[in-house]
């Protein structure tokens, strides 16, 4: 406002330089005075106008390269100046913060991919181009399932339920095992995270194979002894006392091996990628119907079961896995059930969703033990589960049968009250009778 103020000023003062004038001179020097004046004023302005319009027309116009002017324009050079120092310092500022940024990503040992809304590449760093076998002059703007070619990606992609990374072996280098994770962010962008997890899954692998190749070589051993123990009972009838009870210790032990070896076994099959799920038709209503024979013959009279099938749906699934975590979760509640206690076993649908679940009024479980349940080995009470013939590894095989059919395990338990386990199937796995 104060530069306003100034030009109008010397207009103010021209004008009444003219009025003097007009009152010594006459009018006609005056206004020629007048016009004159006004006319230099403006070749002034146009010239400076001129100036800056050439400026702003060179390929890069800079602060050092703006005209030379003196008073009104001089004064707005100096601060067209004084903006383009300060936008060029922030600039700089940015590159920096930039650079620094991408010098980061790049150390990281992950591979980041950016995918826009359409699943593009918009940036990645250089492990990810390694990751890949990707060129990020080249394959910016590429859709990423042209270059990442597995089925196994695409349908990841596609799911949209990122919570759990997926496994792939790169097609381009089979030896290279990554853990691929999508994290969705601002406008419907995502981050492709891979991680080089090949030394893992190969001390995984040999984890796995250790086990099982151990629980293969007890098996046969195990066999020979339990065959040789039941002999010796048959033949001890009239044995001592202490004979007696030493062979039935060692039958009752051998078992429990033998039990340990086939769910070590049962959990190795279930671990093995390479061991896919067979697609059958199970029947649950008749699995469930058999499994509460079972469990009326284990509870021997002691519990109260009660069977409630309020479905005829059918499950897509291993017919043999399915039973052996059904059972388990079975025979689980009438080990962990008090005499007298109830049990329902349910099958029914729920939100669309398949759900067995087993209901027992048993000890019930303190909430500290509930996430660890599941884990090998895990038991609360371990005197109580080997008195019960427990291995320990039930809710293992029960959670790995469940996560291979898409289901998941839901534990809700008081202590002192009982405990209700529900494997919750998705609909794609239902198979529904006419009608329903
Ligand atoms: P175990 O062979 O010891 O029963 P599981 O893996 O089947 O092994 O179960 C792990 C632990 O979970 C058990 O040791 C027990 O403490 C607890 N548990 C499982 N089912 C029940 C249940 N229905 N009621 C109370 N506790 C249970």
């Amino acid at each position: 406002m104060s530069g306003f103020r100034q030009r109008l000023t010397s207009v103010i003062l021209l004008t009444i330089a003219t009025a003097g004038l007009w009152l010594v001179l006459g009018a006609v020097p005056a206004l020629v005075f007048y016009s004159v004046a006004l006319l230099l004023l403006v070749v002034h302005h146009l010239r400076y106008l001129a100036a800056l319009d050439q400026w702003l027309q060179t390929p890069a116009p800079a602060a050092a390269t703006l005209p030379d002017a003196t008073g009104a324009w001089g004064d707005v050079f100096a601060r067209l100046a004084r903006l383009m120092r300060s936008q060029s310092q922030s600039q700089q500022q940015l590159s920096t913060a930039l650079e620094r940024l991408r010098r980061a990503t790049s150390a990281m040992p992950e591979g980041v991919v950016i995918l826009d809304e359409t699943d593009r590449i918009e940036w990645c760093n250089p492990v990810a181009e390694q990751h890949f076998g990707i060129d990020y002059n080249r394959d910016t703007g590429q859709q990423i399932t042209y270059l990442v070619r597995q089925p196994q990606f695409a349908e990841y992609l596609a799911t949209r339920n990122y919570s759990e990374p997926l496994i792939a072996r790169q097609s381009r280098q089979q030896e290279l095992i990554l853990s691929l994770q999508l994290i969705p962010y601002g406008n419907k962008q995502k981050l492709l995270i891979s991680r080089d997890i090949t030394r893992l899954e190969r001390v995984e692998t040999m984890r796995r194979d250790f086990v099982a190749n151990v629980s293969h070589e007890l098996r046969t051993p195990l066999t020979v002894i339990g065959g040789f123990l039941e002999t010796l009972s048959d033949e001890n009838q009239t044995g001592s006392k202490i004979g007696k009870r030493a062979l039935t210790l060692m039958t009752d032990q051998t078992m429990r091996m033998q039990r340990l070896v086939e769910d070590l076994l049962a959990l190795s099959r279930l671990e093995n990628a390479q061991n896919p799920v067979r697609e059958e038709t199970v029947n649950v209503a008749e699995m469930l119907r058999e499994l509460y024979h079972e469990a009326q013959s284990l509870s021997a009279g002691r519990h109260h079961i009660n069977l409630k099938l309020d479905t005829d749906a059918q499950l897509r699934g291993s017919s043999d896995e399915l039973r052996s975590a059904f059972s388990n979760l079975v025979s689980n509640a009438v080990r962990y059930t008090t005499d007298g206690g109830e049990i329902i076993l349910n099958w029914g649908i729920h939100d669309g969703q398949g759900l067995f679940s087993v209901q027992d009024s048993g000890i019930g479980i303190e909430p500290e033990h509930l996430p660890r349940l599941t884990e090998r080995f895990y038991r609360v009470d371990r005197s109580r589960s080997r008195e019960t013939g427990g291995t320990g590894l039930g809710l293992a095989i029960v959670k790995h049968v469940l996560s291979r059919h898409q289901a998941h395990l839901e534990i809700v338990s008081e202590p002192g009250k009982g405990s209700r386990f529900s494997a919750w199937f998705p609909a794609n796995r239902l198979i529904l009778p006419q009608g329903e």
